[in-house]
């Protein structure tokens, strides 16, 4: 293999970690390009995005009349979704049934701001719960296959019991809180990869050892296709259309409904707070961080200094992490030694494993292209 010269981009904080960055003759990356040609030219959170909100809340009030909920959040109690919550039922009046999905490893401190929300906004709340012997077992099965993505079990579960969910009872609105100002850099696929239902049965078929038989499921073509044009469940992102700034939005979550603040994106969970801050960092030099702060600063609501600063401490404290690693080697009913062994073990890539890569990649180039999604992606 050939040795690749550290760099890192003189516009945002992404470097070459992610080995397939690309540089123009500046030293700006293409996530900066994608970001400027891509997704700038056809972002409103203004006028423009007011106003086409209320258009779509009017179609979804008129859709939903006669209904309980005339559409659907999840809700995980973190910035985004929350924010999300507030704005739906207070600023746009809509009726959303609220869905949480309990895979197991929720701090407190998320549990405690889902019900704040609920219960300040008048909301109802239905909570899935995942099996735990299922997955429990499909974690283990992540660690035992050393990808990077060990955040694949929980986060499929949440997205697929949410989608699954709305689907059968025939909600048609799904209202997510996804947006450009927090997550317009998507971090790249060498760190996370893709919802691919094909790796995932893959690595339980080889490390698993419980059947998965109520494990909510939903591949990207059943997502794409059969939600949305068999069953028409529509996807709106709201808070694309809205000013949405982090830091006014925590301020006015804290403010109006006691809210809490963890340390950073994502770490309302003890399995994401390791994955991210140790099994990516420690065995594979992949820091999310530099993507989460890339969006801050190519939208202006940090510096690029400031984020150099924050990447040049460590994620997260080395004793809280060796406490992390010994909680969830407990719950997976590891001991801690084990554990640490799959950690030292050799890395592997979806490549390693049966995937739908090509597949699933083509249908987002085509979908970049017809312009239904706009991140960068290659
Ligand atoms: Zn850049």
């Amino acid at each position: 293999m050939s040795e690749t010269i550290y760099q890192v981009c003189t516009n945002c904080v992404m470097d070459t970690t992610d080995p397939e960055i690309k540089f123009d003759e500046s030293g700006r990356c293409d996530f900066c390009d994608n970001y400027y040609n891509s997704i700038l030219p056809s972002w409103h959170p203004d006028e423009i995005g007011a106003k086409e909100l209320q258009t779509i809340a009017e179609k979804i009030k008129k859709d939903g009349k006669g209904k309980t909920y005339d559409c659907i959040i999840g809700l995980s109690g973190g910035v985004d979704s929350s924010y999300l919550a507030y704005i739906v039922k207070e600023k746009l009046g809509l009726r959303p049934l609220m869905v949480s999905v309990d895979a197991g490893w929720n701090l407190n401190v998320a549990n405690e701001n889902v019900h704040k929300i609920i219960k300040a906004l008048n909301l109802d709340l239905y909570t899935i719960v995942v099996d735990w012997e299922e997955m429990k077992d499909l974690q283990l099965a992540f660690f035992k296959s050393q990808v990077p993505y060990q955040d694949t079990p929980q986060d499929h579960a949440i997205f697929a019991g949410l989608y699954n969910y709305a689907a059968k009872n025939g909600i048609k609105y799904v209202l997510t809180g996804g947006n450009y100002s927090t997550e317009g850099v998507k971090p790249p696929q060498e760190w996370t990869y893709l919802n691919d239902i094909r790796l995932i049965r893959d690595i339980h078929r080889k490390f698993g050892k419980h059947p998965l038989k109520t494990f909510p499921l939903c591949g990207m073509f059943k997502y794409k296709l059969y939600y949305r044009y068999f069953k028409g469940v529509r996807v709106i992102r709201p808070l694309n259309m809205v000013p949405y700034h982090k830091d006014e939005a925590i301020a006015e979550l804290e403010q109006k409904f006691g809210w809490q603040q963890y340390a950073n994106k994502h770490y309302d969970n003890i399995l994401t707070r390791f994955y991210e801050g140790y099994w990516l960092p420690k065995k594979f030099g992949y820091d999310k961080r530099k993507a989460y702060l890339s969006s801050l600063v190519l939208t202006e609501q940090m510096t690029r200094q400031e984020a150099l600063d924050i990447l040049a401490k460590p994620p997260y404290d080395e004793a809280l992490a060796m406490q992390d690693l010994e909680y969830i080697a407990s719950k997976l009913d590891i001991t801690k030694e084990e554990f640490i062994e799959l950690m030292n073990s050799e890395n592997k890539t979806f490549r390693d494993y049966r995937n739908s890569e090509k597949l699933l990649k083509s249908a987002i180039r085509f979908a970049m292209r017809v312009g239904v999604e706009k991140r960068n992606f290659r």
